[in-house]
């Protein structure tokens, strides 16, 4: 027996996943011992988008707990198809309000609340499924300037107050705390680690008013390092676990 036996023979998918899991867990692990963080205090969230219901089972084989999805359509037949495993679902993407029912069928944790309407119609959809509350995150822009909220994928910096107090308030809802994508463009882009640092200082403002509200979402692939070094909780990691996605049409 080679040790490429369990879970996996060589070349096989099953090894490929286990080999690429490893080494990400070897980067966390890395990474929170660099800033001084206990290695619980970092959870890892696999965005499988783009690969199939399969790939999610051998990563729960693999002991992957916590899977993320962008898109209703996709997320709810991988997670009807993988409805027997014990895993936490989280939505990482833009959604609309006619999606909100669905989402909350199958979600844990919504990372991507931009808007007060968004944070209303998953309220009503909680209520009435009668399910347990859901995590909720607003979703920070960093690039958006002042006065550019209530928009689609996050809100500017000086707008989380008002939709987290909303979050807060909402039936259903649990205001759990922040997320972010490292900016593409402005004033941010290129700089993960001062955008990650810039999102610690916005969450210990939420944090004064809502204590409960402490979970940080924040790095990817390209810069889990960076997110845990300022202090994120939870990474989101796809291609680095999954394979490089075919770009979207
Ligand atoms: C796809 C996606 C990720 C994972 O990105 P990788 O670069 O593949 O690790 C994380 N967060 C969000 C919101 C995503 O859409």
């Amino acid at each position: 027996m080679s040790a490429w036996d369990e879970p996996g023979t060589p070349g096989s998918r099953e090894a490929e996943l286990a080999a690429n899991l490893a080494r990400v867990e070897e980067r966390i692990t890395r990474a929170c011992d660099a800033a001084g963080r206990a290695r619980t205090d970092v959870t890892l969230i696999v965005v499988t988008k783009t690969y199939p219901a399969e790939d999610v089972r051998r990563l729960a084989v693999l002991g992957v707990r916590d899977v993320a999805e962008n898109r209703d359509q996709e997320a709810a037949a991988k997670a009807a198809a993988c409805a027997d495993l014990a895993l936490n679902w989280h939505f990482v993407g833009q959604l609309q309000t006619n999606k909100t029912r669905s989402v909350a069928k199958y979600a844990q944790c919504v990372h991507s609340v931009d808007r007060v309407r968004l944070a209303r119609a998953l309220s009503a959809a909680v209520v009435s499924l009668e399910r347990a509350p859901l995590d909720c995150l607003v979703q920070v822009a960093l690039e958006k300037a002042p006065g550019q909220g209530g928009d689609r994928g996050g809100v500017a910096p000086d707008a989380v107050g008002e939709l987290a107090a909303a979050l807060d308030e909402a039936p259903g809802l649990r205001l759990a705390g922040l997320m972010t994508v490292a900016p593409l463009t402005g004033a941010y882009a290129g700089a993960p680690a001062a955008a990650f640092e810039r999102l610690q200082e916005i969450s210990r403002r939420l944090r004064s008013v809502h204590p409960a509200a402490n979970m940080v979402s924040a790095g990817m692939s390209a810069d889990l390092e960076e997110a845990i070094a300022a202090g994120a909780t939870h990474v989101r990691v796809g291609s680095a676990v999954l394979g490089v996605r075919p770009a979207l049409g």
